[in-house]
């Protein structure tokens, strides 16, 4: 199964080749579909066989440029239920931050939330449990993974790569991969143990590049 990383911002998406098409995860910033359209081409990807678009999380720079992408593509949405009310709402969430510069951050955020507005998105699919990727021709499963947010979702794939939204950050100011912002931060060593236990051993954050299961150690 071919990974393809589509960058939208300061958000990789990930594009995975299944039996029959390719299921996305996330849909990166604002105003970022022409660079979708513009990446997705350049790969040789038809935007009309992407047949799932699964969100890690609604927060806006994972879903900025979903309404546009999902046109694009005309293929459902799966989401965890807590996050699709947020992301039917367009409502504009900034998480408390789990160090100074995460919380830094933060603050300013909250100021410039009218920045973040994104389209608001119904989903069709809502995701409380597992979800079995196997109908949409990738062997792999979504589970829930909560900790950065409520209602946080991984992708784990058989072969033992997994897209985990932010439940692991990679930018490279970062001195581990804790994530600098986070809703629930003490469930999210719980998470890392489940996406290991799930037999995660590639992990492919949205922030910064792909690093070894290993390297999620609780501090
Ligand atoms: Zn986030
Ligand atoms: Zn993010």
């Amino acid at each position: 199964m071919d990974i393809n990383i589509v960058t939208l911002g300061i958000t990789n998406t990930y594009i995975i080749k299944g039996k029959n098409g390719y299921i996305m995860v996330d849909a990166g910033e604002l105003r970022k579909e022409k660079s979708f359209l513009r990446q997705v081409k350049n790969l040789g990807i038809d935007p009309k066989k992407i047949n799932l678009i699964i969100i890690t999380h609604a927060h806006f720079d994972h879903i900025g440029s979903l309404a546009d992408i999902k046109n694009m593509c005309g293929c459902p949405v799966l989401i965890h239920p807590y996050e699709a009310d947020i992301l039917a709402r367009g409502e504009v969430v900034i998480p408390p931050g789990t160090n100074t510069a995460g919380s830094v951050m933060s603050t300013m955020g909250k100021g410039l939330k009218f920045l973040f507005r994104f389209k608001p998105v119904t989903a069709e699919l809502r995701c409380e449990g597992e979800f079995d990727l196997r109908p949409y021709g990738v062997n792999g499963r979504v589970i829930p993974t909560p900790g950065h947010t409520k209602g946080s979702l991984s992708v784990v794939l058989d072969d033992g790569r997994a897209m985990v939204g932010d439940l692991a950050m990679n930018f490279a100011f970062q001195k581990t991969n804790y994530p600098i912002f986070a809703e629930m931060p003490e469930e999210v060593y719980k998470s890392w143990d489940k996406i290991k236990k799930a037999g995660a051993e590639t992990i492919y954050p949205a922030h910064g590049a792909c690093f070894p299961v290993s390297n999620l150690i609780e501090k």
